[in-house]
């Protein structure tokens, strides 16, 4: 199993903690019974660098209860590096998408109320 507290633990240090599939190495973020590629039912806990590229992103400024202090921020899904994993997170100071090209450098550096805490490489 996968807990929250050790996953966060990684997130701190920039790190991703995962399920590696024994059978076909497909990792996945959450813990499954199945490998969601392969079927199989053994899984090990393996860490992966929190280092990436933005995939795509939103820019909220309107934002939910709670968050005023933080707007505009972008909420970023990010493609992991050597993997198919895809994993979302907070970057702070997003005004427009001229301050965040797809595709550009990121990397995990913390983990706080608003989840995982992403920002440029
Ligand atoms: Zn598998």
């Amino acid at each position: 199993m996968l807990s929250k507290e050790e996953f966060i633990n990684n997130a701190k240090g920039g790190k991703i903690l995962t399920r590696k599939c024994t059978k076909c190495g497909h990792l996945h973020l959450v813990t499954t019974y199945f490998c969601q590629n392969c079927g199989n039912k053994g899984f090990e806990n393996v860490i992966v660098d929190g280092k990436g590229t933005v995939a795509t992103y939103t820019i909220i400024t309107v934002p939910p209860e709670g968050y005023e202090k933080d707007v505009p921020y972008a909420w970023i899904v990010m493609n992991v590096d050597n993997s198919e994993l895809r994993i979302s997170g907070f970057m702070a100071n997003i005004k427009s998408p001229a301050d965040l090209p797809l595709g550009i450098r990121v990397k995990i550096t913390g983990y706080d109320e608003h989840g995982i805490i992403i920002e440029k490489q």
